[in-house]
């Protein structure tokens, strides 16, 4: 069966084709600048890779773009459309309603717009590819992932805040977490690779990107995670600021005479973090290669993420009681040694204990263990792999 995945963002929309026998991507690519232009990229396996700018006004039109990519005879690899089992969906929210994966239905379209308000930016995009797909390939069956879903398995104690208790009774105000998917995926892979049952194993995933978030994983489930009720809570990501007091909140707007949203908005999500820190970049190989170079904010924006991501670690090691795995991924947490170095060098009390030359990674493998001998928790890069998550829930579902 070959299975498309999507992930649709306001102005743009990735895809990944998906060979599920072998589950290889046979092709993927990207419309972007979508109804402000357009531009498309597209890379099939064996074949050239298409890079061209084109008028894109919706996500109806980029779909079209990309089901004629997929089955052009010199671009594509499909013999035409029919060939395309299922759809899968990076859907951002699910809210308290969707603790797996589900099979998109009118009900399930109506609870993903529901959960809006808590999405405000992510699920309105996530429904306009939805929407895309059934009118470019109606009868298809779509299925809906949720960044969410699995951290649907917190304790009480884990997902409530300290706030009056009626506010998420009337308004559902909690911690959700995101990234969900890829912390199955890779607390899922080290269950594999270290040939354990998930139910009588813990471990914690640092997803470590633009966005960053740490789960811990207590017997396989989610037990607490460091996103709260929008993916602007915990450590330095980007441009966002992680956790932090929010009497800054009510003092930024008192200096500067704004509103609430245009704090948490502009300055916590988008002007934060290593860019607002350092003032180079929200790119960390910018900032570190700064920092590298001596620049006093670019190291105190490094130090400040080394400083968040110890922070959660211990708080989950305490929480959980016992850690069997640490594991690395996304972006940064699978390309930079150093940081990976840092973070753990005072985790040694744990009995957390890495190789240096082996944390190096000079043959650049995927999944790569990188415990020093004595060490009594494991610690592991692992390349994490949404997309194929998503191919994987929604073949089973589409095959039950
Ligand atoms: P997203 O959250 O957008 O999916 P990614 O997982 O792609 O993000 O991670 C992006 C981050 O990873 C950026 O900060 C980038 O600097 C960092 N990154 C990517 N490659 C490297 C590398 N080789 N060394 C250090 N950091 C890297």
């Amino acid at each position: 069966m070959y299975i498309l995945v999507i992930n649709g963002g306001s102005s743009s929309l990735k895809y990944q084709l998906f060979d599920m026998d072998t589950r290889k991507v046979l092709a993927k690519g990207l419309c972007e600048r979508i109804g402000k232009g357009g531009r498309m990229r597209h890379n099939a396996v064996g074949r050239n890779k298409l890079e061209f700018d084109i008028d894109i006004p919706d996500h109806t039109f980029a779909v079209r773009l990309v089901v004629k990519k997929l089955t052009d005879p010199q671009y594509g690899v499909l013999k035409d459309m029919s060939q395309i089992g299922a759809v899968g969906h990076r859907v951002l929210h699910g809210g308290q309603w969707f603790s797996e994966s589900v099979v998109i239905d009118d009900d399930v379209i109506a609870a993903i717009e529901r959960c809006i308000p808590l999405g405000p930016l992510h699920n309105p995009a996530n429904l306009m590819g939805i929407r895309a797909c059934a009118t470019v390939m109606p009868g298809v069956p779509q299925v809906a992932v949720f960044d969410t879903a699995f951290h649907q398995s917190m304790p009480k104690s884990s997902y409530i805040y300290a706030i009056p208790y009626k506010y998420y009774e009337k308004y559902a105000i909690r911690r959700y977490g995101f990234h969900g998917t890829s912390h199955r995926y890779v607390s899922g892979r080290l269950a594999e690779i270290m040939g354990v049952k998930p139910e009588d194993f813990n471990c914690i995933v640092c997803h470590l990107g633009n966005g960053s978030s740490l789960c811990a994983v207590r017997g396989g489930k989610c037990f607490d995670t460091s996103m709260g009720l929008t993916p602007l809570d915990g450590v330095e990501m980007g441009t966002r600021s992680g956790a932090l007091d929010p009497a800054v909140v009510s003092t930024l707007c008192a200096r500067l005479g704004k509103d609430a949203s245009y704090v948490v908005d502009q300055i916590l999500n988008k002007e934060s973090g290593l860019l607002g820190v350092s003032g180079i970049s929200s790119d960390f190989r910018d900032v570190n290669a700064a920092a590298d170079e001596g620049n006093e904010r670019a190291i105190l924006a490094r130090d400040i993420l080394v400083h968040t991501i110890r922070h959660y670690i211990g708080a989950y090691a305490a929480e959980m009681g016992r850690v069997d795995a640490i594991a690395f991924t996304a972006g940064i947490g699978e390309n930079n040694a150093a940081l990976r170095e840092n973070v753990t060098d005072t985790l040694g009390f744990m009995g957390v204990k890495i190789d240096k030359v082996k944390n190096l990674n000079p043959d650049r493998k995927e999944e790569l263990e990188i415990t020093a001998p004595g060490a009594t928790v494991r610690t592991f890069v692992i390349a994490t792999n949404e997309e194929l998550m998503i191919a994987l829930d929604t073949e089973r579902l589409i095959k039950a």
